[in-house]
């Protein structure tokens, strides 16, 4: 299982296929992304081996944009389907996830009683709909709300219809670094997917939010306070 993300000017689509070839080692049973396109998010996923995944976007849709997320799945709640592939949400707030939602039955009968449905098995989807159920136009309140109601093991990438040059990403026992480039930047659960683009990058602590567009990376605590971080430099040779 793997997550990447990517914002900068390159065609994102290509570099979250490349990116995700490189977390293929964790292991999957499926894959997906999710690309602004002309402001909204297009989503394309499919169950099986990557190129699965690229072959339908040659068949059906290639979301064009610079700004996305990506997901590997190992499926843990619901069987490997296109459907229960990642990324997940709606319209307006789409997710990548690798862990366990513990709680994630309690989440979703308390969002089906305020009328959300589901589409998914996927204890993931539950963070999604929390997400957009949180969100009034501030998406770090949006997160922070939600993980004070998530109990489990998460890695995080998340994008908000309204802010189409930004990935924000948050994790807790699950890894995610954020790769930081020339106009450019990125999130990954591990150094490999980002190797052919830059070598610096930070390692997200539970307790942090990354807010990440081309050209700034910004780190803030629970209580949206700033936090200072120093940057990595990998000598991994790939
Ligand atoms: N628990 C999630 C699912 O089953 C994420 C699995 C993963 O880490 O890939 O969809």
């Amino acid at each position: 299982c793997g997550i990447v993300g990517y914002v900068g000017s390159k065609d994102c689509a290509d570099v979250l296929i490349d990116s995700l070839s490189k977390l293929e080692y964790r292991g999957y049973d499926s894959a997906g992304i999710a690309v602004f396109e002309k402001g909204e998010i297009s989503v394309c996923k499919a169950k099986g081996e990557l190129k699965n995944l690229t072959e339908k976007m040659k068949k059906e849709h290639k979301p064009y944009g610079h700004c996305g997320i990506g997901h590997t799945r190992w499926a843990t709640h619901g069987e490997p389907s296109d459907i229960n592939s990642h990324p997940h949400g709606n319209k307006r707030v789409s997710i990548v996830h690798n862990g366990i939602i513990e709680n994630y039955k309690e989440i979703k009968d308390f969002l089906i009683d305020k009328g959300y449905t589901f589409v998914s098995e996927t204890d993931t989807e539950t963070v999604a709909k929390l997400l957009d159920y949180y969100y009034e136009g501030d998406p770090i309140d949006a997160i922070i709300k939600t993980l004070k109601d998530v109990t489990g093991a998460y890695a995080l990438g998340i994008i908000f219809k309204d802010f189409p040059d930004t990935i924000y990403a948050v994790r807790k026992d699950s890894p995610l670094i954020i790769g930081k480039g020339e106009e450019e930047n990125f999130i990954a659960s591990d150094v490999p997917a980002i190797l052919k683009y830059t070598r610096n990058y930070y390692l997200l602590e539970y307790g942090e939010i990354a807010t990440i567009k081309s050209d700034r990376i910004e780190f803030c605590d629970f209580h949206k306070q700033n936090i200072k971080k120093e940057i990595q430099v990998s000598e991994l040779d790939m």
